[in-house]
């Protein structure tokens, strides 16, 4: 088609013209606001921001992290594609051999990983919301369908729901979160069992497991051959601004994992301090157990608010229902705004009234606190 000067420039082609039809209709991408520009804007420093608001931990993670980067020998050199130091040291820390574990750009990473292997466009998860959002933002950027089996009172997943809507839809994936984001609350072995005896992938996220009292499921893996058990270095070990996450998985699915990954999707910044950090285990052990033990006494000082509804939690966060006539958003505006603290609200129906506080320091307990109490005068 011989087209004139005039018909070319008209014609110019948009975004619109190239874009993934699917990927058109997806929410905008909303940033979130780095807490330097909270403090930028409050005019206090950083460190003074009393940040809980994305369940981080506090203490980071252990001395021998920093030295490790600070004498980082190799950062010229591509890393290692099956990041087998770190693979070993996960195998011996979970009585699983390594090739059933998988390490991530995060646990994020190794969601995206999965769906991207395991979903076809127009095939379907099964979500059951209040819960971590990624599982459906994944499944809308790899065009497939998501079911909502919201979750029953207390948080407690809803089994015949669940096996409802597997009949009915024939979903590939069931993501379950124990404890669970944003309430903190487990799945019981009768649950996860009536789950696992599906037809379905049954995605087990155990981000915060470290923070329970309930072992974790990961070994799992090797007797399940439709289990994924998925942890993170971001909380408990706290390595969340270097992306570290893994996964453990039956056998026969991690073959195509392998395949499918980018083969340099963990840094050499990355491996190295997620080695560093298993190296310090009492450290470990010493600030889940002062994370925990803050836990109690967040709850006790957040039962004392007037307007807030604790709700127990085997995380290193509690969700709260916000009640008497108040407003999470704005609760959550003003405790950042004349206060420098920040917490999570949500802007979704199910979660509007509720704010969630991340577990931190004693002085930060201290803090909220004290700011919780102030807008209740
Ligand atoms: C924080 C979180 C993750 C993400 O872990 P990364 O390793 O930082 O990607 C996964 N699942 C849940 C439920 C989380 O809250």
């Amino acid at each position: 088609m011989p087209a004139s000067t005039a018909e070319t420039a008209t014609a110019a082609p948009s975004a619109e013209d190239f874009v993934r039809p699917h990927l058109r209709d997806l929410a905008a991408y909303t940033p979130i606001e780095p807490f330097e520009v909270l403090s930028a804007r409050l005019g206090r420093r950083p460190e003074d921001i009393v940040k809980l608001d994305a369940n981080e931990n506090p203490y980071g993670p252990p001395e021998a992290v920093k030295t490790a980067l600070a004498n980082l020998q190799f950062p010229h050199i591509y890393p290692d594609p099956e990041t087998r130091r770190l693979r070993k040291a996960l195998a011996e820390l979970n009585g699983v051999p390594a090739e059933n574990l998988l390490v991530g750009c995060g646990a994020d990473e190794l969601i995206d990983l999965l769906m991207r292997c395991v979903l076809d466009p127009g095939d379907t998860i099964v979500d059951c919301p209040p819960t971590f959002t990624m599982y459906v933002f994944d499944a809308a950027v790899n065009n497939a369908q998501f079911v909502t089996v919201p979750r029953l009172k207390g948080f407690k997943i809803d089994v015949s729901g669940i096996r409802q809507a597997v009949q009915r839809h024939r979903p590939k994936m069931v993501f379950l979160t124990s404890p669970n984001n944003p309430d903190g609350s487990v799945i019981s072995e009768e649950d996860l069992q009536a789950i696992l005896d599906l037809p379905v992938l049954v995605v087990l996220d155990e981000a915060y497991v470290d923070f329970s009292e309930e072992p974790s499921r990961l070994q799992r893996v090797l007797t399940t051959p439709n289990l994924v058990v998925l942890r993170t270095f971001s909380k408990s070990a706290g390595l969340a601004g270097l992306r570290i996450g893994y996964g453990a998985f039956p056998t026969g699915l991690i073959t195509y994992l392998w395949r499918a990954k980018q083969p340099y999707n963990v840094s050499v910044a990355a491996e190295v301090a997620a080695c560093a950090a298993l190296s310090e285990p009492e450290y470990l052990e010493h600030v889940r157990a002062t994370l925990i033990q803050e836990r109690g006494r967040l709850f006790e000082g957040l039962q004392q608010i007037p307007f807030l509804e604790p709700f127990p939690s085997q995380a290193n966060f509690i969700l709260c229902r916000v009640h008497g006539g108040r407003d999470g958003k704005q609760i959550k505006d003003r405790l950042a705004y004349d206060h420098g603290v920040m917490v999570r609200h949500y802007a979704n129906k199910l979660l509007s009234g509720f704010i969630r506080i991340s577990v931190g320091k004693p002085e930060h307990t201290d803090a909220v606190l004290s700011a919780l109490q102030s807008l209740s005068d």
